[in-house]
């Protein structure tokens, strides 16, 4: 089968360098001119752990292009354009110019959908080409991408003759729900919201436990989490959820479902739990830093990955900055300079720049430099280390010493 993929990011290129390297014959396209002579040496534009060794496998068989002329003779044509947030509402027209320039070049392809689209989306796009178009959406995380792509918990697909798309997949030996384009397209949303929400409930109960002496969310999410009702992954309380995902496809269902005039509240309120979560970092910050010299580690908008879109890490700095707190920082993977702050290029030389040291990301790497923080200030916004080994020692979720 003669395969495409539009849209090289962090989705598309996962999906196309796993099926290529499942013997698939696929061509990738991107607009980005850059991202394509990075890919054609045989460099990868992003950092993704494992997606180098598939994707310049000698075993996979990918072309990379520009244009959108070498799509012509493909039979399923997978579309992974931003979906970005524009005052809260989704913007589909990435997916809208992607399906119309196939559709000008070919008549005879599938189109499959695997960005985040609100329900519906799928629908219109096929009264705009003409051509059959099936929901796949993506359920992967960045930073495990490439083992998630190669083994999803389900596959979902939707539409008419889905089952193509289901058996392309078919090989994760995965679960797969066929379905309707709009089911398809809403459980990527649900799944999305609802995990947020965990990660905002468990932040509110954080917020519970610092003000009990005693109480410590590390220990609370764990006896939550061992009920298999409840399930302890997405229970970590710390800083809130950023990255390219949850901050707007919350936003975006929200406003969709406005749009029917029904309102979720309980998604309403997981996002602005989360957005309350920098204010409260900064008030911990005030209230335990001894200067307004500061280090942070971590930039990125979880540990593993160079992403930072909607990073609470990112946007952390820049408030601190506003606040007139001079930052040193430090990210294993990102390399982005931050205006009016430091980059150091340790994270030895980034903790012995100052007394107080903020952790903003997750990055399992800083657990190694936890005896050279000892005694240093700690404000520990992702709960990674072990309190009782640092002598001054703020984290979120920690109640005072009983
Ligand atoms: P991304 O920004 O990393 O990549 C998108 C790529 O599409 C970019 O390289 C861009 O240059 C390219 N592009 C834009 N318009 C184009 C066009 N008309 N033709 C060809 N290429 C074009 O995005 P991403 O993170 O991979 O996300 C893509 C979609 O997948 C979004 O809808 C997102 O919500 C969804 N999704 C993302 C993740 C994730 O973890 N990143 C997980 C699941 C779903």
């Amino acid at each position: 089968m003669k395969i495409g993929v539009v849209g090289l990011g962090y989705v598309g290129l996962v999906t196309a360098g796993v099926l290529s390297f499942q013997g698939y014959d696929v061509i990738g396209i991107d607009i980005d001119e850059n991202k394509i002579n990075l890919l054609k040496n045989k460099r990868l534009p992003i950092y993704e752990p494992g997606l180098s060794e598939i994707i310049f496998s000698d075993k996979s068989k990918i072309y990379f292009t520009n244009s959108y002329e070498d799509l012509r003779d493909r039979e399923i044509i997978f579309i992974a354009v931003p979906t970005p947030s524009v005052n809260n509402e989704i913007d589909l027209s990435y997916v809208v110019n992607a399906s119309k320039s196939i559709s000008s070049l070919n008549k005879n392809c599938t189109i499959v959908i695997r960005s985040t689209v609100v329900p519906g989306t799928a629908k219109k796009v096929m009264g705009l080409t003409n051509l059959n178009v099936i929901s796949n959406p993506e359920f992967m995380r960045e930073g495990n991408a490439v083992y998630d792509t190669l083994h999803p918990d389900r596959i979902v697909v939707g539409g008419k003759n889905a089952e193509i798309v289901a058996n392309i997949w078919r090989f994760t030996n995965s679960p797969a729900i066929i379905t309707t384009n709009e089911n398809a397209e809403l459980i990527k949303y649900a799944s999305n919201s609802f995990l947020a929400t965990k990660i905002s409930f468990i932040n509110e109960i954080a917020n519970l436990c610092e003000k009990i002496p005693g109480c410590d969310i590390e220990i609370v999410a764990k006896g939550m989490g061992l009920d298999p009702r409840i399930g302890d992954k997405f229970l970590k309380a710390g800083l809130g959820f950023g990255g390219s995902c949850f901050p707007k496809d919350t936003k975006a269902i929200a406003s969709f479902a406005e749009s029917l005039k029904v309102e979720l509240k309980i998604v309403k309120d997981a996002i602005e739990v989360n957005d309350e979560r920098i204010q409260h970092a900064m008030e911990m910050i005030k209230e335990s830093a001894a200067n307004k010299d500061i280090s942070v580690l971590g930039v990125a908008f979880k540990e593993n990955t160079d992403d930072v879109r909607e990073s609470r890490s990112l946007l952390l700095i820049k408030e601190l900055i506003k606040n007139d707190y001079n930052v040193s920082y430090y990210d294993p993977v990102v390399k982005e300079e931050i205006e009016n702050a430091y980059r150091c290029k340790t994270a030895e030389e980034c903790i012995a720049k100052n007394e107080n040291i903020v952790i903003a990301t997750e990055w399992p790497l800083f657990r190694e430099y936890e005896r050279i923080m000892e005694n240093k200030i700690v404000i520990d916004l992702r709960r990674i280390l072990d309190h009782k080994k640092i002598k001054n020692y703020r984290g979120v979720g920690l109640g005072p010493k009983s």
